[in-house]
């Protein structure tokens, strides 16, 4: 019902930057190749992604505004080894319930799509509709109805900034995925598919392009992929540390604590480290229901994905002592 539904939102999108999260996520999983997100007044007044994946029918798309209702687990054993970004079925109706909301999908082979408004978390209006193959969301007028939220979310410009930072942690996990990220009408960023050393220095920052290292390990029941680069200016310890397990965006401190031991002894004041590392779990050994937005993991086998972080960092960073 609408009230459950506001509530879970609460958890679910705190603020524009979580709402451009669980949609990019969905374009995703879909298998888009190309996504765009168009945002008005740091979120505030819009936000909108449109992406060119597998779409929905009709049915689904009324399906998908059900609380708990997810395409992407069929039986109780797919929850241990979850593959997909989303699984919890919770995010169309958490953000359904406090914005003006449309979904305009048309499947693969479909001849048309089908559009849907949802206001306050009431269906307002279903209809057939033109649209190109894909899904596009709008999400306007956000806690419209939930006056104590709006009042917490920050100026456009920090808004926005959290939508620019979220957008690229998530981007650098699907380095062969165009995002593209508009504000008020201006292309922001525009990130061309290309691979994972492309999208790391699009992402880290031109400077560091002669200075990443490939990581490379292998360990019992765990790869290490990525790059890292020497210490440098950061807004904080991990601000400049991107960590995906099984190409999921994570903040976990115990892979933190590993590759800051793989940086011991190249530590300076001021500086951190800089690293995307893409972590490859088997999905039966890691348990990522562990919070509603996901960034925290568990392992089943913490001493070798330690041991394989710190490793694999310590042996990419030394590659600049030759
Ligand atoms: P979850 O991602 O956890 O399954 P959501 O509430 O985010 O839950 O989405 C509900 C369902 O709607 C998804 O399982 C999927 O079937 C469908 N869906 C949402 N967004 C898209 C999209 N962009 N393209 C295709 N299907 C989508
Ligand atoms: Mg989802």
């Amino acid at each position: 019902d609408i009230l459950s539904n506001k509530i879970a939102a609460g958890e679910v999108v705190e603020r524009p930057a979580s709402v451009v999260k669980e949609l990019v996520e969905n374009s995703l999983d879909a298998g888009s190749t190309s996504i765009e997100v168009a945002i008005e007044k740091g979120g505030l007044a819009g936000i909108r992604v449109s992406d060119n994946g597998h779409g929905m029918a009709s049915d689904d798309a009324l399906l998908s505004l059900e609380r708990y209702a997810t395409s992407k687990l069929t039986t109780d054993a797919d929850l241990f080894s979850i593959r997909t970004l989303g699984f919890r079925g919770e995010a169309l109706p958490s953000m359904a319930s406090v914005s003006r909301f449309e979904l305009v999908s048309r499947e693969r082979g479909a001849v048309s799509g089908v559009r849907v408004l949802v206001e306050g978390g009431r269906i307002l209006d279903v209809a057939e509709a033109g649209a190109a193959p894909g899904t596009v969301v709008s999400v306007k007028r956000l806690f419209f109805n939930v006056p104590a939220r709006r009042k917490f979310l920050k100026t456009e410009s920090t808004e926005m900034g959290h939508i620019a930072d979220t957008l690229l942690s998530v981007s650098l996990g699907f380095p062969d995925v165009q995002f593209r990220l508009l504000h008020n009408g201006r292309v922001l960023r525009h990130l061309p598919g290309g691979g994972s050393f492309i999208r790391a220095v699009d992402v880290l920052g031109k400077e560091v392009e002669s200075r990443l290292f490939p990581v490379e390990q292998a360990g019992a029941g765990i790869r290490v992929r990525g790059w890292v680069a020497s210490p440098d200016i950061s807004r904080s310890s991990t601000q400049r540390i991107y960590l995906y397990v099984n190409g999921r965006y994570v903040r976990d401190r115990s892979v933190y604590k590993a590759l800051f031991e793989g940086y011991k002894g190249r530590m300076m004041t001021g500086r951190y480290p800089v690293a995307v590392l893409f972590l490859e779990v088997d999905p039966a050994r890691v348990d990522v229901n562990v919070h509603p937005t996901k960034h925290e993991v568990r392992f089943s086998d913490g001493r070798s994905v330690w041991a394989a972080v710190r490793d694999g960092v310590a042996s990419a960073l030394s590659m600049e002592d030759r």
